[in-house]
Protein backbone atom coordinates (compact mmCIF):
# COMPACT_ATOMS: atom_id res chain seq x y z
CA UNK A 1 0.00 0.00 0.00
CA UNK A 2 1.07 3.40 -1.05
CA UNK A 3 1.80 5.96 2.06
CA UNK A 4 -0.86 7.97 0.31
CA UNK A 5 -3.42 5.25 -0.20
CA UNK A 6 -2.37 4.66 4.01
CA UNK A 7 -3.17 7.85 4.36
CA UNK A 8 -6.60 8.10 2.62
CA UNK A 9 -7.57 5.32 4.22
CA UNK A 10 -7.53 6.54 7.54
CA UNK A 11 -9.02 9.64 6.77
CA UNK A 12 -11.74 7.62 5.23
CA UNK A 13 -12.00 4.92 8.01
CA UNK A 14 -12.70 7.56 10.63
CA UNK A 15 -14.64 9.95 8.41
CA UNK A 16 -17.51 6.72 7.82
CA UNK A 17 -17.68 6.89 11.66
CA UNK A 18 -18.55 10.60 11.86
CA UNK A 19 -15.24 11.98 12.56
CA UNK A 20 -15.14 15.63 10.65
CA UNK A 21 -12.23 15.20 8.28
CA UNK A 22 -9.92 18.15 8.81
CA UNK A 23 -7.05 19.00 6.42
CA UNK A 24 -3.66 19.57 7.50
CA UNK A 25 -2.47 22.50 9.21
CA UNK A 26 0.58 24.23 8.35
CA UNK A 27 4.03 22.95 9.90
CA UNK A 28 4.83 26.67 10.93
CA UNK A 29 2.73 25.94 14.50
CA UNK A 30 -0.85 27.70 14.84
CA UNK A 31 0.39 28.24 18.72
CA UNK A 32 2.58 30.47 18.85
CA UNK A 33 4.35 29.13 22.05
CA UNK A 34 6.30 26.23 19.95
CA UNK A 35 8.22 26.54 16.11
CA UNK A 36 6.69 24.08 14.54
CA UNK A 37 3.37 21.86 14.91
CA UNK A 38 4.95 18.97 16.46
CA UNK A 39 1.99 16.48 17.04
CA UNK A 40 -1.76 15.81 15.36
CA UNK A 41 -3.06 17.26 18.42
CA UNK A 42 -1.45 21.05 18.27
CA UNK A 43 -4.22 22.49 16.28
CA UNK A 44 -6.72 21.31 18.58
CA UNK A 45 -5.07 22.14 21.75
CA UNK A 46 -7.59 24.54 22.96
CA UNK A 47 -10.52 22.18 22.11
CA UNK A 48 -8.51 19.28 23.89
CA UNK A 49 -7.83 21.60 27.03
CA UNK A 50 -11.39 22.54 27.05
CA UNK A 51 -10.64 26.45 26.58
CA UNK A 52 -12.71 26.60 23.36
CA UNK A 53 -15.90 24.63 22.28
CA UNK A 54 -15.17 22.33 18.98
CA UNK A 55 -17.10 22.88 15.83
CA UNK A 56 -17.62 19.05 16.10
CA UNK A 57 -17.59 16.01 18.52
CA UNK A 58 -14.94 14.04 16.34
CA UNK A 59 -12.71 14.74 14.27
CA UNK A 60 -9.66 13.37 12.04
CA UNK A 61 -6.60 14.63 10.17
CA UNK A 62 -3.24 13.59 8.94
CA UNK A 63 -0.88 16.25 10.08
CA UNK A 64 2.27 17.52 8.82
CA UNK A 65 4.92 17.49 11.81
CA UNK A 66 8.22 18.55 11.99
CA UNK A 67 10.23 17.13 15.53
CA UNK A 68 13.64 18.26 15.77
CA UNK A 69 14.14 16.95 18.69
CA UNK A 70 15.21 13.61 16.61
CA UNK A 71 17.22 15.13 14.54
CA UNK A 72 20.30 13.13 15.99
CA UNK A 73 17.83 9.65 15.51
CA UNK A 74 17.61 10.38 11.86
CA UNK A 75 19.44 7.36 9.52
CA UNK A 76 20.00 5.54 12.78
CA UNK A 77 16.82 3.89 14.20
CA UNK A 78 14.68 2.88 11.87
CA UNK A 79 11.52 5.00 12.63
CA UNK A 80 12.53 9.03 13.45
CA UNK A 81 12.08 11.38 10.71
CA UNK A 82 12.71 15.05 11.29
CA UNK A 83 9.44 15.51 8.79
CA UNK A 84 6.42 12.85 9.24
CA UNK A 85 2.86 12.52 8.75
CA UNK A 86 1.13 12.00 12.19
CA UNK A 87 -2.38 10.48 11.24
CA UNK A 88 -5.22 11.24 14.38
CA UNK A 89 -8.69 11.12 15.15
CA UNK A 90 -10.08 12.82 18.18
CA UNK A 91 -12.70 13.15 20.23
CA UNK A 92 -14.14 16.33 22.13
CA UNK A 93 -15.94 15.08 25.07
CA UNK A 94 -17.62 12.53 22.62
CA UNK A 95 -16.52 8.56 22.42
CA UNK A 96 -13.61 7.58 24.97
CA UNK A 97 -11.82 4.63 25.63
CA UNK A 98 -13.79 1.88 24.78
CA UNK A 99 -14.33 3.33 21.32
CA UNK A 100 -10.95 4.89 20.58
CA UNK A 101 -9.61 0.85 21.48
CA UNK A 102 -12.35 -0.46 19.45
CA UNK A 103 -11.95 1.71 16.12
CA UNK A 104 -8.25 0.82 16.69
CA UNK A 105 -8.43 -2.72 16.89
CA UNK A 106 -10.46 -2.78 14.09
CA UNK A 107 -8.46 -0.46 11.66
CA UNK A 108 -5.51 -2.13 12.46
CA UNK A 109 -6.09 -5.83 12.11
CA UNK A 110 -9.52 -6.08 9.56
CA UNK A 111 -8.22 -7.31 6.86
CA UNK A 112 -6.74 -4.83 3.67
CA UNK A 113 -9.87 -6.28 1.50
CA UNK A 114 -12.07 -4.91 3.97
CA UNK A 115 -10.71 -1.32 4.26
CA UNK A 116 -8.04 -1.58 7.18
CA UNK A 117 -4.56 -2.22 7.30
CA UNK A 118 -4.58 -5.97 7.93
CA UNK A 119 -2.06 -6.24 10.85
CA UNK A 120 -1.97 -9.78 12.73
CA UNK A 121 -3.42 -9.19 15.89
CA UNK A 122 -0.99 -11.63 17.40
CA UNK A 123 1.90 -9.21 16.67
CA UNK A 124 0.02 -6.32 18.51
CA UNK A 125 1.30 -5.22 21.97
CA UNK A 126 -0.46 -2.57 23.97
CA UNK A 127 1.60 -0.53 26.85
CA UNK A 128 -1.23 1.02 29.28
CA UNK A 129 -0.98 2.62 32.69
CA UNK A 130 -0.51 0.61 35.09
CA UNK A 131 -3.84 1.88 37.27
CA UNK A 132 -6.11 2.06 34.26
CA UNK A 133 -8.57 -0.32 34.18
CA UNK A 134 -10.77 0.64 32.03
CA UNK A 135 -8.17 0.48 29.00
CA UNK A 136 -7.08 -2.90 29.96
CA UNK A 137 -10.72 -3.77 30.02
CA UNK A 138 -11.35 -2.42 26.45
CA UNK A 139 -8.24 -4.06 24.85
CA UNK A 140 -9.12 -7.28 26.80
CA UNK A 141 -12.98 -7.28 25.21
CA UNK A 142 -11.63 -6.29 21.23
CA UNK A 143 -9.01 -9.24 21.57
CA UNK A 144 -5.77 -8.39 22.15
CA UNK A 145 -3.85 -11.31 24.24
CA UNK A 146 -3.69 -10.29 27.73
CA UNK A 147 -0.06 -11.53 27.56
CA UNK A 148 0.33 -8.29 25.10
CA UNK A 149 -0.66 -5.78 27.86
CA UNK A 150 1.67 -4.31 29.37
CA UNK A 151 1.55 -2.04 32.39
CA UNK A 152 3.51 0.87 33.04
CA UNK A 153 4.23 3.09 35.92
CA UNK A 154 3.05 7.16 35.02
CA UNK A 155 6.73 7.92 34.42
CA UNK A 156 6.09 6.10 31.09
CA UNK A 157 2.54 6.16 30.06
CA UNK A 158 1.15 9.32 30.72
CA UNK A 159 0.31 12.41 29.06
CA UNK A 160 -0.17 16.29 30.39
CA UNK A 161 0.76 19.88 29.81
CA UNK A 162 3.30 20.35 31.72
CA UNK A 163 1.35 22.18 34.28
CA UNK A 164 -2.19 21.90 36.13
CA UNK A 165 -4.75 21.10 33.88
CA UNK A 166 -5.70 18.20 31.96
CA UNK A 167 -3.52 15.08 32.10
CA UNK A 168 -4.32 11.02 31.55
CA UNK A 169 -3.10 7.84 30.53
CA UNK A 170 -1.79 6.86 27.33
CA UNK A 171 -2.42 3.39 25.40
CA UNK A 172 0.40 3.00 22.96
CA UNK A 173 -0.09 0.40 20.29
CA UNK A 174 3.24 -1.43 19.39
CA UNK A 175 4.11 -3.98 16.46
CA UNK A 176 6.35 -6.88 16.98
CA UNK A 177 8.73 -7.24 14.17
CA UNK A 178 10.11 -10.49 14.85
CA UNK A 179 12.80 -11.98 17.01
CA UNK A 180 15.37 -11.18 13.95
CA UNK A 181 14.79 -8.38 16.06
CA UNK A 182 15.71 -8.64 19.77
CA UNK A 183 14.45 -10.53 22.38
CA UNK A 184 11.26 -11.65 23.02
CA UNK A 185 9.04 -9.71 25.41
CA UNK A 186 6.68 -12.24 26.43
CA UNK A 187 5.97 -11.77 30.52
CA UNK A 188 8.22 -9.24 30.25
CA UNK A 189 7.85 -6.04 29.10
CA UNK A 190 8.48 -4.59 25.41
CA UNK A 191 11.82 -1.94 24.79
CA UNK A 192 9.93 0.93 23.31
CA UNK A 193 13.45 2.19 22.04
CA UNK A 194 14.22 -1.02 20.66
CA UNK A 195 13.82 -1.98 17.33
CA UNK A 196 11.69 -4.92 17.59
CA UNK A 197 8.27 -3.85 19.37
CA UNK A 198 7.44 -0.48 17.18
CA UNK A 199 5.34 1.58 18.27
CA UNK A 200 2.86 2.75 15.94
CA UNK A 201 -0.31 4.49 17.45
CA UNK A 202 -0.58 6.11 20.55
CA UNK A 203 -4.27 6.70 22.46
CA UNK A 204 -3.87 9.68 24.84
CA UNK A 205 -7.21 9.54 27.13
CA UNK A 206 -7.59 12.98 28.23
CA UNK A 207 -9.43 12.17 32.16
CA UNK A 208 -7.86 14.10 35.08
CA UNK A 209 -7.35 17.35 36.16
CA UNK A 210 -4.20 17.33 37.76
CA UNK A 211 -2.38 19.79 40.57
CA UNK A 212 1.18 21.48 41.01
CA UNK A 213 4.13 19.13 41.19
CA UNK A 214 7.49 18.32 38.38
CA UNK A 215 7.80 15.75 36.29
CA UNK A 216 5.12 13.43 36.56
CA UNK A 217 5.36 13.64 40.39
CA UNK A 218 1.66 15.59 40.61
CA UNK A 219 -1.84 15.16 42.48
CA UNK A 220 -4.53 13.73 40.18
CA UNK A 221 -7.61 15.81 41.61
CA UNK A 222 -10.25 14.33 40.11
CA UNK A 223 -12.61 13.98 36.83
CA UNK A 224 -12.44 16.33 34.16
CA UNK A 225 -15.57 17.72 33.42
CA UNK A 226 -15.14 16.96 29.71
CA UNK A 227 -12.92 13.98 28.61
CA UNK A 228 -11.12 13.96 25.41
CA UNK A 229 -9.58 11.21 23.30
CA UNK A 230 -6.00 12.74 20.97
CA UNK A 231 -4.32 10.06 19.13
CA UNK A 232 -1.01 9.72 16.52
CA UNK A 233 -0.29 7.26 14.30
CA UNK A 234 3.45 7.51 12.76
CA UNK A 235 1.93 7.30 8.90
CA UNK A 236 5.66 6.42 8.11
CA UNK A 237 5.64 3.88 10.39
CA UNK A 238 2.90 2.16 9.47
CA UNK A 239 4.29 2.29 5.76
CA UNK A 240 7.34 0.71 6.22
CA UNK A 241 5.75 -2.40 8.14
CA UNK A 242 2.92 -2.53 5.67
CA UNK A 243 5.61 -2.06 2.57
CA UNK A 244 7.87 -4.83 4.02
CA UNK A 245 10.41 -2.28 4.63
CA UNK A 246 13.36 -2.32 6.91
CA UNK A 247 13.08 1.59 8.15
CA UNK A 248 10.79 4.54 7.26
CA UNK A 249 13.54 5.95 5.03
CA UNK A 250 13.04 2.66 2.75
CA UNK A 251 9.11 3.54 1.83
CA UNK A 252 7.66 5.16 -1.41
CA UNK A 253 7.88 8.64 -0.07
CA UNK A 254 11.47 8.96 0.52
CA UNK A 255 13.10 6.03 -0.87
CA UNK A 256 13.81 8.15 -4.41
CA UNK A 257 15.82 10.29 -2.80
CA UNK A 258 18.44 8.16 -1.38
CA UNK A 259 18.17 5.76 -4.99
CA UNK A 260 19.54 9.41 -6.66
CA UNK A 261 21.84 10.01 -4.05
CA UNK A 262 23.38 6.63 -4.68
CA UNK A 263 23.23 7.04 -8.48
CA UNK A 264 24.62 10.34 -8.22
CA UNK A 265 27.31 9.06 -5.72
CA UNK A 266 28.31 5.64 -7.11
CA UNK A 267 27.80 4.83 -3.59
CA UNK A 268 25.87 0.84 -2.84
CA UNK A 269 22.85 1.74 -0.02
CA UNK A 270 22.79 -1.45 2.01
CA UNK A 271 19.03 -1.58 1.11
CA UNK A 272 16.85 -3.52 3.62
CA UNK A 273 19.86 -4.17 6.11
CA UNK A 274 19.30 -1.24 8.31
CA UNK A 275 23.05 -0.85 7.95
CA UNK A 276 24.78 1.41 10.20
CA UNK A 277 27.62 2.31 7.43
CA UNK A 278 28.21 6.32 7.67
CA UNK A 279 27.29 6.17 3.53
CA UNK A 280 24.57 4.47 4.50
CA UNK A 281 23.37 6.92 7.61
CA UNK A 282 24.01 9.75 4.94
CA UNK A 283 22.01 8.57 2.62
CA UNK A 284 18.91 8.36 5.24
CA UNK A 285 19.66 11.56 6.36
CA UNK A 286 19.73 13.18 3.01
CA UNK A 287 16.74 11.54 1.96
CA UNK A 288 15.14 12.83 5.65
CA UNK A 289 16.48 16.26 5.05
CA UNK A 290 15.68 16.93 1.34
CA UNK A 291 11.88 15.96 2.34
CA UNK A 292 11.76 18.21 5.52
CA UNK A 293 13.59 20.83 3.58
CA UNK A 294 10.88 20.87 0.45
CA UNK A 295 7.58 20.68 3.14
CA UNK A 296 9.36 23.63 5.04
CA UNK A 297 10.05 25.69 2.00
CA UNK A 298 6.43 24.58 0.76
CA UNK A 299 4.66 26.15 4.06
CA UNK A 300 6.21 29.47 4.31
CA UNK A 301 9.91 28.71 5.96
CA UNK A 302 12.56 30.85 4.57
CA UNK A 303 16.08 29.98 5.31
CA UNK A 304 17.34 32.63 8.22
CA UNK A 305 20.09 33.12 10.99
CA UNK A 306 17.38 32.13 13.93
CA UNK A 307 13.83 30.58 14.54
CA UNK A 308 11.99 28.11 12.11
CA UNK A 309 14.10 29.49 9.02
CA UNK A 310 17.30 28.36 11.00
CA UNK A 311 16.23 25.13 11.38
CA UNK A 312 15.86 24.55 7.55
CA UNK A 313 19.12 26.34 6.96
CA UNK A 314 21.01 23.59 9.00
CA UNK A 315 18.78 21.02 7.20
CA UNK A 316 19.25 22.14 3.35
CA UNK A 317 23.33 22.52 4.97
CA UNK A 318 23.05 18.86 6.31
CA UNK A 319 22.19 17.22 3.38
CA UNK A 320 24.64 18.91 1.12
CA UNK A 321 27.46 18.44 3.38
CA UNK A 322 26.29 14.54 3.11
CA UNK A 323 25.92 14.83 -0.07
CA UNK A 324 29.92 15.62 -0.31
CA UNK A 325 30.61 13.65 2.03
CA UNK A 326 29.24 11.23 -0.04
CA UNK A 327 31.43 12.72 -2.84
CA UNK A 328 29.04 14.66 -4.67
CA UNK A 329 30.77 17.72 -5.18
CA UNK A 330 27.82 19.69 -7.79
CA UNK A 331 24.53 21.14 -6.56
CA UNK A 332 22.48 18.49 -4.95
CA UNK A 333 19.00 19.76 -4.44
CA UNK A 334 18.39 20.75 -8.31
CA UNK A 335 18.58 16.77 -8.85
CA UNK A 336 17.17 15.63 -5.53
CA UNK A 337 14.41 17.98 -4.77
CA UNK A 338 11.88 17.42 -7.64
CA UNK A 339 12.41 13.36 -6.62
CA UNK A 340 11.32 14.88 -3.31
CA UNK A 341 8.55 16.24 -4.93
CA UNK A 342 7.43 13.70 -7.08
CA UNK A 343 7.05 11.14 -4.28
CA UNK A 344 5.03 13.04 -1.79
CA UNK A 345 3.15 14.71 -4.50
CA UNK A 346 0.52 12.55 -4.69
CA UNK A 347 -0.61 13.81 -0.95
CA UNK A 348 0.47 17.36 -1.20
CA UNK A 349 -0.61 18.78 -4.74
CA UNK A 350 0.75 22.05 -4.10
CA UNK A 351 4.25 20.97 -4.05
CA UNK A 352 3.71 20.64 -7.91
CA UNK A 353 2.01 23.64 -8.11
CA UNK A 354 4.56 25.57 -6.32
CA UNK A 355 7.55 24.33 -7.06
CA UNK A 356 9.09 26.77 -8.99
CA UNK A 357 9.07 29.39 -5.65
CA UNK A 358 10.04 26.41 -3.82
CA UNK A 359 12.76 25.42 -5.80
CA UNK A 360 13.95 28.66 -6.03
CA UNK A 361 14.19 29.29 -2.15
CA UNK A 362 16.13 25.81 -1.70
CA UNK A 363 18.51 26.36 -4.85
CA UNK A 364 19.35 30.19 -3.17
CA UNK A 365 20.31 28.20 0.27
CA UNK A 366 21.98 25.54 -1.37
CA UNK A 367 24.33 28.12 -3.56
CA UNK A 368 24.84 30.53 -0.58
CA UNK A 369 26.26 27.40 1.68
CA UNK A 370 28.41 26.64 -1.74
CA UNK A 371 29.85 30.24 -1.35
CA UNK A 372 30.10 29.88 2.55
CA UNK A 373 32.61 26.49 1.70
CA UNK A 374 34.34 28.45 -0.62
CA UNK A 375 35.21 31.37 1.34
CA UNK A 376 35.97 29.70 4.62
CA UNK A 377 38.17 27.32 2.50
CA UNK A 378 40.47 30.16 2.36
CA UNK A 379 40.31 30.99 6.05
CA UNK A 380 40.85 27.24 6.76
CA UNK A 381 43.84 27.43 4.27
CA UNK A 382 45.19 30.01 6.19
CA UNK A 383 44.94 28.86 9.98
CA UNK A 384 46.33 25.73 8.36
CA UNK A 385 49.57 27.63 6.85
CA UNK A 386 49.56 29.41 10.61
CA UNK A 387 49.36 26.09 12.75
CA UNK A 388 52.33 24.50 10.77
CA UNK A 389 54.32 27.34 10.91
CA UNK A 390 53.74 27.38 15.10
CA UNK A 391 54.52 23.39 15.02
CA UNK A 392 55.82 21.82 11.80
CA UNK A 393 56.20 18.37 13.54
CA UNK A 394 52.66 18.60 15.18
CA UNK A 395 50.97 21.42 13.58
CA UNK A 396 47.48 22.19 15.76
CA UNK A 397 44.41 24.18 14.38
CA UNK A 398 43.52 26.78 17.22
CA UNK A 399 40.42 26.68 19.19
CA UNK A 400 40.03 30.06 18.21
CA UNK A 401 40.34 29.77 14.24
CA UNK A 402 38.02 26.92 14.65
CA UNK A 403 35.75 28.94 16.42
CA UNK A 404 35.79 31.98 14.13
CA UNK A 405 35.37 29.57 10.99
CA UNK A 406 32.24 28.25 12.70
CA UNK A 407 31.04 31.10 13.66
CA UNK A 408 31.70 34.01 11.03
CA UNK A 409 31.98 31.82 8.55
CA UNK A 410 29.59 29.38 9.12
CA UNK A 411 32.09 25.99 9.15
CA UNK A 412 30.66 23.24 11.02
CA UNK A 413 33.42 21.94 13.08
CA UNK A 414 33.42 18.43 11.57
CA UNK A 415 34.64 20.18 8.06
CA UNK A 416 37.09 22.12 9.67
CA UNK A 417 38.31 18.70 11.21
CA UNK A 418 37.95 17.32 8.28
CA UNK A 419 39.88 19.88 5.54
CA UNK A 420 42.62 20.53 8.09
CA UNK A 421 43.33 16.09 8.37
CA UNK A 422 44.04 16.68 4.58
CA UNK A 423 46.72 18.55 5.46
CA UNK A 424 48.22 16.82 8.13
CA UNK A 425 46.77 19.54 10.74
CA UNK A 426 44.86 18.28 14.29
CA UNK A 427 42.30 21.01 15.41
CA UNK A 428 42.44 22.23 19.07
CA UNK A 429 38.45 20.62 19.41
CA UNK A 430 38.64 21.07 23.31
CA UNK A 431 39.26 24.76 22.50
CA UNK A 432 36.65 25.31 19.98
CA UNK A 433 34.22 23.32 22.35
CA UNK A 434 35.39 25.55 25.41
CA UNK A 435 34.46 28.90 23.10
CA UNK A 436 31.37 27.32 21.81
CA UNK A 437 29.96 26.63 25.58
CA UNK A 438 30.97 30.29 26.15
CA UNK A 439 28.85 31.55 23.64
CA UNK A 440 25.74 29.10 24.77
CA UNK A 441 26.00 30.77 27.56
CA UNK A 442 25.85 34.40 26.31
CA UNK A 443 23.14 33.25 24.40
CA UNK A 444 21.62 31.79 27.24
CA UNK A 445 21.64 35.20 29.15
CA UNK A 446 20.58 37.14 26.28
CA UNK A 447 17.58 35.09 26.10
CA UNK A 448 16.68 35.03 30.01
CA UNK A 449 16.96 38.89 29.77
CA UNK A 450 14.39 38.91 26.68
CA UNK A 451 12.16 37.21 28.58
CA UNK A 452 12.05 39.29 31.67
CA UNK A 453 8.13 41.02 31.81
CA UNK A 454 7.05 38.33 29.01
CA UNK A 455 4.54 36.15 30.62
CA UNK A 456 4.58 33.45 29.29
CA UNK A 457 0.26 32.09 29.52
CA UNK A 458 0.82 29.08 27.11
CA UNK A 459 0.31 25.39 28.74
CA UNK A 460 2.55 24.15 26.26
CA UNK A 461 6.12 25.36 27.50
CA UNK A 462 7.14 22.24 28.77
CA UNK A 463 5.91 20.26 25.88
CA UNK A 464 7.61 22.59 23.69
CA UNK A 465 10.81 22.20 25.62
CA UNK A 466 10.17 17.87 25.90
CA UNK A 467 9.21 17.43 21.99
CA UNK A 468 10.41 20.22 20.27
CA UNK A 469 14.06 21.27 21.62
CA UNK A 470 15.71 24.40 22.08
CA UNK A 471 16.51 25.81 18.78
CA UNK A 472 19.97 24.36 19.26
CA UNK A 473 20.82 22.37 16.11
CA UNK A 474 23.90 19.28 16.65
CA UNK A 475 23.57 18.19 13.48
CA UNK A 476 27.47 18.78 12.96
CA UNK A 477 28.39 17.30 16.24
CA UNK A 478 26.92 14.54 14.86
CA UNK A 479 29.85 11.77 14.32
CA UNK A 480 28.17 10.63 11.02
CA UNK A 481 28.77 14.09 9.37
CA UNK A 482 32.51 13.35 9.98
CA UNK A 483 34.23 11.56 7.31
P1 LIG B 1 9.16 7.38 19.93
O1 LIG B 1 9.07 6.88 21.35
O2 LIG B 1 9.31 6.28 18.93
O3 LIG B 1 10.14 8.49 19.76
P2 LIG B 1 6.99 9.12 20.57
O4 LIG B 1 6.50 8.42 21.80
O5 LIG B 1 7.90 10.27 20.75
O6 LIG B 1 7.72 8.03 19.60
P3 LIG B 1 4.37 10.22 20.13
O7 LIG B 1 4.68 11.55 20.69
O8 LIG B 1 3.60 9.27 20.98
O9 LIG B 1 5.76 9.54 19.65
O10 LIG B 1 3.68 10.42 18.71
C1 LIG B 1 2.66 9.58 18.21
C2 LIG B 1 3.16 8.73 17.04
O11 LIG B 1 3.79 9.52 16.04
C3 LIG B 1 4.20 7.71 17.45
O12 LIG B 1 3.60 6.57 18.00
C4 LIG B 1 4.88 7.43 16.12
O13 LIG B 1 4.15 6.48 15.36
C5 LIG B 1 4.83 8.77 15.41
N1 LIG B 1 6.11 9.50 15.52
C6 LIG B 1 6.56 10.21 16.58
N2 LIG B 1 7.75 10.78 16.33
C7 LIG B 1 8.07 10.43 15.06
C8 LIG B 1 9.18 10.71 14.20
N3 LIG B 1 10.19 11.50 14.59
N4 LIG B 1 9.17 10.18 12.95
C9 LIG B 1 8.16 9.39 12.53
N5 LIG B 1 7.08 9.10 13.29
C10 LIG B 1 7.03 9.60 14.54
MG1 LIG C 1 9.92 10.45 20.43
MG1 LIG D 1 7.46 6.63 22.66
MG1 LIG E 1 4.52 7.80 22.16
Amino acid sequence: MRTADIRTRWLDFFAERDHQVVPSASLVSPDPSILFTIAGMVPFIPYIVGTEKAPWPRAVSVQKCIRTNDIENVGKTTRHGTFFQMAGNFSFGDYFKDGAVEMAWDLLTTPQDRGGFGLDGDRLWVTIWDQDQVAAAALRRVGVDERHIVRLPREENFWDTGQPGPAGPCAEFHYDRGPEYGPDAEGGTVDPGGDRYLEIYNLVFDQFLRGEGTGKDYPLLGDLEQTAIDTGLGLERLAYVLQGRENMYEIDETYPVIATAEEMSGKRYALGRNSTAPDDVRLRVVADHVRSALMLVADGVRPANDGRGYVLRRLIRRAVRSMRLLGVDEPALPALLPVSRDAMKASYPELETDFDRISQVAYEEEEAFRRTLTSGTTILEGAVGRAKQASPSQPVLSGEDAFTLHDTYGFPIDLSLEMAAEHGVSVDEEGFRALMAEQRQRARADALAKKTGHVDTSLYTELQQRLDGPVQFLGYTDDTAQA
